[in-house]
């Protein structure tokens, strides 16, 4: 499923933002996309600061990647819509973004390191690509069994309380 760009960001997308910082740092995660709060809007929100520094949100709306960098980076990623699990991913390790900021204004950020790493994650999202969609079939196979396995185990747990 694709999310839609926002006409502008207006006072209803900043409402929309403000709840998907509050879920996102209640989860906890570094970044959230508005379809996994049901809402197929192209707005995210991300904040990868380091733990114990001051929190550092990232609004953004109607993202465009410019540029990826040939240089790749693996990261350890993980997703509130898959939870518990983690999986090693390959991705450009630097990349150029236009977007909409909190005041509808048009920017572009260069992100590398996590940032990087954490908008390419969002920006799938709302193209409907999740994570594991970056493994080769036999890994995402693999990955999602083991996922099933972890849920069937937690439901059991649940059920025994
Ligand atoms: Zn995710």
């Amino acid at each position: 499923m694709t999310s839609y760009p926002v006409e502008q960001v207006d006072d209803e997308i900043r409402t929309l933002m403000d709840d998907m910082l509050e879920t996102m740092y209640a989860a906890p995660g570094i970044g959230l996309a508005a379809i996994q709060i049901g809402v197929p809007k192209r707005v995210l929100v991300m904040d990868v600061s380091p733990e114990g520094e001051e929190p550092n949100p990232i609004c953004v709306a109607n993202p465009e990647i410019l540029k990826t960098s040939d240089a790749l980076a693996e990261c350890e990623e993980g997703c509130l819509s898959i939870p518990d699990l983690t999986e090693k991913v390959v991705r450009p390790a630097e990349c150029r973004v236009r977007y909409l900021d909190r005041d509808n204004n048009e920017q572009t950020m260069n992100c590398s390191g996590l940032l990087a790493t954490c908008i390419q994650h969002e920006i799938d999202h709302l193209n409907g690509v999740l994570f594991v969609d970056h493994l080769s079939k036999l890994k995402k196979d693999l990955s999602l069994k083991k996922y099933k396995k972890m849920q069937r185990e937690k439901m059991r747990d649940m059920a025994e309380k």
